[in-house]
């Protein structure tokens, strides 16, 4: 990504590169915040009448955007491809997320929105009914990362219009060309109502965002989750974050270890590491340590790294989005090296395109910044550790906590372990599932975020509030309470709250302690 030259007057560009081979693969505005003030005002305007619209009016262009996005999905896939040099394998894994997004929230959207009646407390409130009925924020600001394009705003914007929100979303500008595309398709490859927009540029983007929406879905890295998070205490306005991690993998020693290793390969090079919930740090018994290792190294050892040809899933891995992001993978190795470790397989990047090798680290320590620091990289680190207690221990030494993983064939033993471990997520004797289970939630904790995405009607309800209605059953000319005071009624009331409020007959009447 670079800014392209342009004259004094001209709107500015964001030129965007394809990480695999450097070639020029499409541009977009860097917007002023005036224009996204004002793209927010429109967007305001058109939200009434899609919240009337209602969820099954709602769900008709709901699923008309699918059809469309199927209808386009392989040069959409190629887009993805081109911003971000994944493999097509890794490229295609995000389309499957937009249909399972849209067709869960979709389908459960009236279920998930429908008022909830509920039983008054007290008996003074037996004559009134009471309801909770859901409003969407007007509109909701969508921010999201580049590590990927397409999956990674739908998993949240479906959600927010499937709840009658107006969305501004504002897609990385590394990777913005699959969402300017997608948001395009919603306008005017179906012709849905105006109330999705995408608005393109960088932090000052996103920043004008935040200035502008009822509440934020942010999803990055903590120094910018931390950043919209003070801004919207200032706004007092409500947000979710979706933040960095650096999972933990535990095997213990009666694990099935052909899954568990291939798992930890999976886990660790899928989107060349480029997932908040990749498997990061492996923790595995003594008694497999060696066994486990050489399973690893050998799977990895056999990856076939490339941007491979549209359509043909013929590499398993791809390349690095950002050579910032090369760089930190590189400058964790080393420090990891310097400090004692040992690098099995890889840990340097190809001298050609943005690709960083498919990298085994053993002999690592929690001095080291690959087991500190999120590594966002195809890099996995494996720890012999003593016994499970002192697996929790190191997988719990984190600033980070937002999924993990336990192996072990003992289901009571996962269970009770399951427990101890502090992160928003465990897969148990699989890895990264956890986080695309829709009926669940998906958050992180500590430092890994605020707020979850998914879990159900939760999906849909945290872009809504809640409004509290009240009815009357009989509507009385005047109520106890209401003026003028009257002496004996209220001493009657008095004493009425006590009788029914008391839990033993010395209080019911009134009576002083012996
Ligand atoms: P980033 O925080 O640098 O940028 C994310 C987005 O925020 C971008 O669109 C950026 O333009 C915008 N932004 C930057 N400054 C802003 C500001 N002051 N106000 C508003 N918006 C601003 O993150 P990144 O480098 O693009 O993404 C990588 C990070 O995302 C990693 O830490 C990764 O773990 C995390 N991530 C988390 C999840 C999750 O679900 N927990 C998923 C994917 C990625």
């Amino acid at each position: 990504m670079d800014r392209s030259g342009t004259a004094v007057g001209e709107p500015a560009e964001i030129s965007v590169r394809c990480p695999a081979d450097g070639r020029l693969v499409g541009s977009v505005p860097e917007l002023e915040p005036a224009e996204i003030e004002a793209v927010c005002a429109d967007l305001r305007l058109a939200q009434p009448a899609w919240e009337a619209l209602g969820p099954a009016g709602r769900r008709v262009w709901m699923l008309r955007w699918l059809d469309w996005l199927l209808d386009n999905e392989q040069r959409l896939l190629e887009m993805v491809q081109a911003e971000t040099g994944k493999s097509w394998g890794d490229a295609a894994l995000e389309m499957a997320v937009a249909i399972d997004v849209i067709n869960y929230f979709t389908k459960n959207a009236e279920k998930f929105l429908a008022d909830r009646r509920v039983k008054p407390a007290g008996v003074a409130n037996a004559v009134r009914r009471l309801r909770v009925q859901v409003r969407p924020y007007q509109l909701v600001g969508l921010i999201t990362p580049w590590n990927g394009p397409l999956g990674g705003p739908m998993m949240d914007v479906v959600g927010a219009l499937v709840a009658g929100a107006a969305v501004v979303s504002k897609p990385s500008e590394v990777t913005p060309l699959t969402w300017t595309e997608v948001v395009r398709g919603w306008r005017d490859g179906i012709g849905a109502p105006p109330v999705l927009a995408c608005v393109t540029g960088g932090g000052d983007a996103g920043a004008a965002v935040v200035d502008n929406v009822d509440m934020v879905m942010f999803t990055g890295s903590v120094r910018t989750g931390r950043a919209i998070a003070v801004r919207c205490a200032e706004r007092l306005i409500p947000f979710s974050l979706e933040l960095g991690g650096k999972d933990p993998m535990i095997v213990l020693a009666d694990a099935d270890l052909e899954r568990a290793s291939s798992a930890a390969v999976w886990g660790a090079m899928t989107n060349a590491g480029q997932a908040c919930i990749s498997v990061e740090r492996v923790y595995v018994e003594d008694a497999v340590y060696d066994r486990f290792v050489s399973l690893v190294v050998d799977k990895a050892k056999a990856l076939r790294q490339g941007m491979d040809k549209p359509g043909s899933f013929a590499c398993d891995i791809g390349a690095m989005v950002t050579s910032a992001q090369v760089a930190i993978v590189q400058d964790q190795v080393d420090d990891a090296v310097a400090g004692g470790a040992r690098v099995l397989l890889g840990g340097a990047s190809a001298r050609e395109g943005r690709f960083f090798e498919p990298t085994v680290l053993v002999d690592v320590d929690h001095s080291m910044t690959c087991m500190r620091e999120e590594t966002f990289g195809p890099t996995v680190a494996i720890m012999r550790v003593r016994d499970e207690d002192e697996a929790i221990t190191l997988a719990n030494d984190s600033q980070y906590g937002l999924s993990s993983s336990l192996w072990t064939r003992d289901r009571v033993k996962a269970e009770r372990l399951s427990r101890r471990i502090e992160a928003g997520s465990v897969s148990i004797n699989n890895a990264l599932v956890a986080t695309f289970q829709l009926p669940i939630p998906m958050g992180g904790w500590k430092n890994s975020g605020l707020g979850t995405r998914f879990g159900g009607a939760n999906g849909v309800l945290k872009y809504c509030r809640q409004q509290s209605v009240v009815e009357e059953r009989l509507a009385l000319k005047s109520e106890p309470l209401w003026y003028p005071v009257v002496p004996t009624r209220s001493r009657l009331i008095a004493k009425m709250t006590r009788m029914l409020g008391a839990h033993d007959w010395r209080r019911r009447l009134g009576r002083p302690a012996r």
